[in-house]
């Protein structure tokens, strides 16, 4: 098949074009490098089957193919409040432009939603029946609200076109190819750990996420996107569910560092809690997470001390 990548030269998209062309796909990948980089894909670059198009996503673009997997939208608070109007345009005009394309080739189409579609969850942990529990109007809402505007309009272009849609709600995902001012929990503290300086805890640090390894989440989006039992959404994530502290803790001891923690503010609707209920994705689509928290912790680490040469 001919498969379209947006937003693939960034962490989670460069691995999923290299899973697609190790699975004898050819991959047109589109991303307007704001949070991805070149380096991501260079390996890529040679070979015949991939090709890479710097474009906006908020622009109509038109290429023939059979699957499209929409991932461009930046994935970390920093850089998705750095522009809030352009994070809100990419996730809506770029579901948009994906779905229109999908409907003229009668292509598959598939979004990269959110966990935080479901805000700062009173349920828990989530399911995806649950509906969640987002602020409209605050600094996470251009993020959270475009991601749930593109949900809608994957199911209007659903019901309303026939549009052959599928959608995974990604719970926080790293590894390899995260930048290093990424900006995300696991990417801070592992740099600060490597650079022996202090760990930004925000808050207190009793929050809590559940972190999947990328190479987990890749196999679950590959899983869902071809099969035909069910559209989603679902939730794809690891559940192993820990406080920053703990996380802290994990990333000094793997590391060997003897840094501090320090407290800073807590940002303003930041979720308390979060766990993937993933009933629906081991029933429907027979998958579960592999990798633990420490042993993609390990491989992570790795790959930071190589990425800055420390
Ligand atoms: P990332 O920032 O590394 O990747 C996003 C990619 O999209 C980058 O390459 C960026 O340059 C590109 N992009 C951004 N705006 C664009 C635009 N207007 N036009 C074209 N390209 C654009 O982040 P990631 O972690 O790889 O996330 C990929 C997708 O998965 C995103 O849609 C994100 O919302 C979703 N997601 C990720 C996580 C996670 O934990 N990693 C969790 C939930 C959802
Ligand atoms: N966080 C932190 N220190 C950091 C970056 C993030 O304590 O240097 C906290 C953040 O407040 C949140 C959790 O870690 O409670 C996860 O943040 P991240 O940005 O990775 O993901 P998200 O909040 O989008 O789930």
């Amino acid at each position: 098949m001919r498969v379209l990548v947006t937003g693939g030269a960034g962490f989670l998209g460069s691995h999923l074009c290299e899973r697609l062309l190790s699975e004898g796909h050819e991959v047109v990948c589109l991303d307007n490098l704001f949070t991805g980089r070149k380096k991501n894909i260079v390996h890529l670059l040679d070979n015949p089957y991939f090709e890479f198009v710097r474009h906006d996503v908020i622009d109509p673009f038109k290429f023939e193919v059979d699957q499209i997997y929409n991932l461009a939208c930046p994935a970390s608070p920093p850089h998705y409040q750095y522009n809030a109007i352009k994070t809100i345009k990419t996730s809506v005009m770029g579901a948009i432009n994906c779905l229109g394309l999908a409907k003229r080739l009668n292509a598959r189409v598939f979004q990269a939603s959110t966990s935080e579609v479901y805000g700062d969850p009173d349920q828990h942990p989530q399911t995806e029946a649950y509906w969640g529990n987002v602020n409209p109007i605050g600094i996470r809402s251009c993020y959270d609200e475009g991601k749930r505007c593109a949900e809608t309009l994957f199911f209007d272009y659903h019901r309303q076109n026939g549009v052959d849609i599928r959608i995974v709600r990604i719970f926080n995902t790293y590894g390899p190819r995260m930048l290093a001012n990424d900006g995300r929990v696991v990417s801070n503290f592992i740099v600060q750990a490597l650079k022996g300086e202090d760990l930004t805890v925000y808050g207190d640090g009793s929050q809590t996420r559940s972190f999947c390894y990328y190479s987990d989440l890749i196999e679950g989006f590959v899983r869902l996107m071809n099969q035909d039992k069910i559209t989603g959404p679902v939730n794809i994530g690891n559940p192993g569910e820990f406080t920053m502290l703990e996380l802290a803790e994990a990333v000094l001891e793997l590391v060997g560092s003897k840094s501090k923690l320090v407290h800073l503010e807590l940002p303003s609707d930041d979720p308390k809690q979060r766990q993937p209920d993933i009933s629906v994705a081991k029933k429907e689509l027979d998958w579960a997470p592999k990798v633990d928290l420490k042993e993609g912790l390990a491989a992570t680490i790795e790959y930071f001390r190589k990425d800055l040469g420390l």
